[in-house]
């Protein structure tokens, strides 16, 4: 992405922007450019809103704690694997 603040952006960089957020800080360029373009483009304005809602809620699942055995198959096939 190129550095200058009165880039503007596609819609497909803007998405990628607006992917790479969620999990990491962009540029103050970057971030410049990206809000420039979802004020003034809706489809993207809806996209950021549904990724972030999304990373909210994936946010709120709590970790998922499996079985012993569970685990222990999941070691040894993972052995399995490594052993040729
Ligand atoms: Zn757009």
């Amino acid at each position: 992405m190129k550095p200058s603040a009165d880039y503007n952006l596609s819609c497909s960089e803007a998405r990628a922007a607006i992917q790479t957020r969620l999990d990491e800080p962009l540029t103050a360029d970057s971030e410049t450019a990206l809000s420039r373009h979802v004020a003034g483009c809706a489809p993207c304005a809806d996209y950021q809103g549904d990724l972030g809602a999304m990373r909210d809620a994936l946010r709120s699942i709590p970790p998922l704690k499996l079985p012993a055995e569970v685990r222990e198959d999941v070691r040894s096939a993972a052995r399995r694997r490594d052993t040729p």
